[in-house]
C-alpha cells in the first residue's frame, strides 16, 4: 500500500527534527522510503501564538497495518519529545497519517484519509510537489489547492531532506 505522511515542527531545531524523524521511521522494517518533499516553512493555523512551522511530506510503500504505522508515527513524536499540553499548540514534532492506500476509517484515533488533509495548504503543497498525480479521496490534490490559500506556504530552498539511510 502506497503511505503518505505529513511531517511538521515548530520547536527547537526544526530542520534537524525532520531528518531525525525521516530516518528513524525508516530504521525497523515494513516501511519503504519512495521520495520526499522539498521543505516550506509555514505560519501556524489556529491555535495558540506559536512559531512557524517547517513542513514536509514523505511517501513511502508498507505492508504494515494502519494501526501500527500510526504507533510508529506516535513512537517518532515521543522519541522528539512532544510534550502534549494543549491542542493545537507548539510541538517539536508532528506527525500526521495522510493516506493509507485506500483505507476509509472514521475512528477519532485514526481518522483516514486524515479528516483535515484537503484543506491544509501546509500538506498539499508539499505533497504535489514530489508527486504532481496526487489524488486524496477521489479528488486531484492539484484541484483541491485551487479554493486554498497558500501564500502562507513559502519553499524553503536552502534545506533539502536527505533520503533515510
Ligand atoms: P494532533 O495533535 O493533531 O497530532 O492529533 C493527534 C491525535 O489525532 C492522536 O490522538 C491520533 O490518535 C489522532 N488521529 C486521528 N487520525 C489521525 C491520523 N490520520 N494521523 C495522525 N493522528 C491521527
Amino acid at each position: 500500500m502506497k503511505v503518505v505522511l505529513a511531517l511538521g515542527s515548530n520547536l527547537g531545531d526544526r530542520f534537524e527534527t525532520l531528518q531525525g524523524a525521516l530516518d528513524s521511521l525508516f530504521d525497523a522494517p515494513g516501511l519503504d522510503f519512495v521520495a520526499v518533499s522539498p521543505v516550506y516553512e509555514t505560519d501556524p493555523v489556529g491555535g495558540p501564538e506559536q512559531g512557524p512551522y517547517l513542513n514536509a511530506v514523505v511517501i513511502a510503500q508498507t505492508t504494515l497495518d494502519p494501526w501500527t504505522l500510526l504507533e510508529r508515527a506516535q513512537g517518532e513524536e515521543d522519541a522528539f519529545g512532544r510534550v502534549r499540553t494543549e491542542r493545537w499548540g507548539a510541538r517539536t514534532l508532528d506527525v500526521d497519517l495522510i493516506m493509507v492506500g485506500d483505507v476509509v476509517s472514521d475512528d477519532p484515533r485514526l481518522t483516514l484519509p486524515h479528516p483535515r488533509a484537503h484543506e491544509r495548504a501546509f500538506v498539499l503543497v508539499p505533497w504535489l510537489r514530489v508527486d504532481p498525480d496526487a489524488v486524496l479521496s477521489g479528488r486531484r490534490v492539484a484541484d483541491l489547492l485551487t479554493g486554498l490559500d497558500q501564500d502562507y506556504v513559502r519553499l524553503r530552498t536552502d534545506l533539502t531532506l536527505q533520503r533515510p539511510i
